[in-house]
Order: structure tokens, then C-alpha cells, then sequence
């Protein structure tokens, strides 16, 4: 069977084993005579799919009793108009702008509440994730990317923003760390970088931020509407929460977040210190805001790229492209990347760059 390593940034790879696992039980699940696709999303068989998926998520990353995880869909790109929405009360926000992902979370808000940039790092290209930063204490919430998918950085820590609650888009390093999930007050993820397939967003919100929607607020888009329904108000993405289930099931079988923490960080080290150790490529982000999911390198001469991107596709290192707002290329290599792909990309980073010198 073919199988590519593939550094794609989102849709993103998922495990062997669980695409395996899904093929498997895809044409009759568990003695069904039907696939997940046709279960009523109200069966005993569907309700047990989405009960397990949530308690494995809660184990896996320690989710406190008094928060509630939601299934929903619409992407995290939805969310950026759902928490303004549910969260106003002041009528407004602070955001940190460290990036793409975060200007168009601000973009959106801004239609809802008045948006306060208390931080951003544009000054240079967001290669940087701002240090310092002063939190409104009348600000409804403070809005971060924890992750820049796009430009490579990551908040290597989690600011404190005293009582004003964290909202946190982590859509590309969900599951990919041990965190606190009680410093937040929400945490919201589209599912196509670290949980499973496109369609599905993982709500994770403190019990006391629901139910205070602004009366124009979408039924679809009130977080007490999935709440009360336990995200079956009406028909949810069910094959993608049952993939999720799948790779929640792969990661507490390999160790849970600590195990995966470990390996994320050994096969970013392996491709940071190879790029820092060359003198053909080159990192662009600051040593101490680098991302351990995405990770943007370039060739100082920038007419090599394309013949770097068409000479790793003919060995199986695919999507390799660097946004274009950054240029160059960009290693993506969420959980289920296996750290021999890493290692067969720095095998053939080397050949390149020698053939190329
Ligand atoms: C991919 C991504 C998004 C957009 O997610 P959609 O599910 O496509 O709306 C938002 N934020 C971050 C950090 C991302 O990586």
C-alpha cells in the first residue's frame, strides 16, 4: 500500500492505525449491518460513539468537572463570531494578534464587540509571540492563538489574565502538549490538525460562560443550545466524531498527552537543530516562540523552493509548501506524523541542499 508522509498543515495526516481501524468496521459496525455514516445520530450504538469520545477527550486532557465539551461544526472560523456572541457583556475584548488566524478571529468580532489589539507581533512579520501585554479588567475575555499554524510560533506559555476568562483557538496544537485546561475560560479547536477529519470542532468551555448569549444570537451558534442536547440538538458531523473517538483511543493507548509531548518535542528538536546547524536553510521565527506542530524553514535563495517542493514529492515527503504570506516551505508534523517521517525529511533536506550549495 502506498503511504506518503504527509506534512500538510490541515487537513492533516491521521494514523495508520486508525484509518486501518475505520476500514475495518466500516461496511457493518459492531454487528450493525450498517456503517457509522448511517446510524441514527439518536441510537444506543451512535450515543455510546459520542459519550466515549467525550470521556476519553476529558481523561486524556484532564478536563475539569465544571467544563463542558461540545461537538459542533462550522469550523473554528465559526467560532470566532460564537464567542463574541455568547461572551458580551461589557461589550468588549481584549486579543493578542499574533497572526493570520488571529487577525480574522479580530475581523469577525469586530461585528459583535469592540476588539482592543492589547499585543501583536505584525511589527515583524509575527516571527515573535509578544512578551508583555496589559489585560482590561473590564474586557468580556482575552482572545489568543496558541498556536500560529501559519507562521510557526507557538505562547509558550499561558498568559494569566486574572478574572477575565482566556479564550484560546487551538485548532493546531490541541492534544499535542500536557496543558491546564482550568486557566481557560474556553479552549476551541477545528478537528482537521490534531483530532480527525474536517467538519467537526471541539468545544471546551467553563460551565459559567454559558447561557448568557445576546438575544440575536444564532440557536446554532449558543453554546447552551449543544449544552443542554449534549451536542445533539440536531444532527451532528457523527463519522467525524467518531474518528475523533478513534484517535482519542490511539493516543491514551500510546500514553496519553505526556507520551506525546515527549515525542512532539523530540521530533521538532530533530528538525530545529538540523536547520540551525545548516547553512542552507533557515528558521524565520525567534528561538522562543517556536511551534512544535508547524515549522516554517527557507532557502535564502528563494528561486529553490519549487524545485525543493517537486524533488521531495518524487520521495514521498508531500505538502511541503510554505504559506505564502511566509514563502518557503513548511514541515507540519502534528501527533500522528511518526518521528521517521521527520527523520526522512532531514535525510533528504541534506541531499538537497548538497546538491544545491
Ligand atoms: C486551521 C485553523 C483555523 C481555521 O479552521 P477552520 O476549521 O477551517 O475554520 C483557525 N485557527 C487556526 C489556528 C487554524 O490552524
Amino acid at each position: 500500500m502506498k503511504r506518503v508522509h504527509n506534512f500538510s498543515a490541515g487537513p492533516s495526516m491521521l494514523p495508520l492505525e486508525v484509518l486501518e481501524k475505520a476500514q475495518k468496521e466500516l461496511p457493518n459496525y459492531q454487528d450493525s449491518g450498517m456503517s457509522v455514516m448511517e446510524l441514527s445520530h439518536r441510537s444506543g450504538l451512535f450515543t455510546d460513539i459520542i459519550t466515549q469520545a467525550e470521556s476519553l477527550l476529558r481523561e486524556l486532557m484532564h478536563i475539569p468537572d465544571n467544563y463542558k465539551v461540545l461537538f459542533v461544526q462550522g469550523g473554528a472560523s465559526q467560532q470566532f463570531a460564537a464567542i463574541p456572541l455568547n461572551l458580551k457583556k461589557n461589550g468588549k475584548a481584549d486579543y493578542i494578534n499574533t497572526g493570520s488566524w488571529s487577525k480574522k478571529a479580530m475581523k469577525e468580532a469586530k461585528k459583535f464587540i469592540e476588539v482592543n489589539e492589547i499585543a501583536s507581533s505584525e511589527d515583524k512579520n509575527f516571527t515573535y509571540i509578544p512578551a508583555s501585554f496589559e489585560v482590561d479588567p473590564e474586557a468580556d475575555y482575552v482572545h489568543i492563538t496558541t498556536n500560529n499554524t501559519i507562521e510557526g510560533t507557538a505562547f509558550c506559555e499561558i498568559p494569566d489574565t486574572g478574572n477575565v476568562p482566556l479564550v484560546a483557538d487551538m485548532s493546531s496544537n490541541i492534544l499535542s502538549e500536557e496543558i491546564d485546561v482550568s486557566k481557560f475560560g474556553i479552549i476551541y479547536a477545528g478537528a482537521q490538525k490534531n483530532i480527525g477529519p474536517a467538519g467537526l470542532t471541539v468545544v471546551i468551555i467553563r460551565e459559567d460562560l454559558i447561557g448568557h448569549a445576546s438575544a440575536q444570537c444564532p440557536t446554532m451558534l449558543d453554546y447552551q443550545t449543544h449544552s443542554e442536547s449534549g451536542s445533539l440538538y440536531n444532527t451532528p458531523p457523527t463519522y467525524g466524531i467518531y474518528i475523533a473517538k478513534l484517535v482519542f483511543e490511539w493516543l491514551k493507548d500510546l500514553g496519553g498527552l505526556k507520551e506525546m509531548q515527549a515525542r512532539n518535542e523530540k521530533k521538532a528538536a530533530l528538525l530545529y537543530d538540523y536547520i540551525a546547524a545548516s547553512d542552507f536553510y533557515h528558521s524565520p521565527v525567534q528561538e522562543d516562540s517556536r511551534s512544535l506542530m508547524n515549522i516554517p524553514f527557507v532557502i535564502p535563495n528563494r528561486d529553490l523552493d519549487a524545485d525543493f517542493i517537486k524533488a521531495a514529492q518524487e520521495e514521498g515527503l508531500e505538502t511541503l509548501k510554505g504559506h505564502r504570506s511566509v514563502g518557503g516551505m513548511r514541515a507540519s508534523i502534528y501527533n500522528a506524523m511518526p518521528v521517521e517521517g521527520v527523520e526522512a525529511l532531514i535525510v533528504f533536506m541534506k541531499k538537497f541542499a548538497e546538491a544545491n550549495q
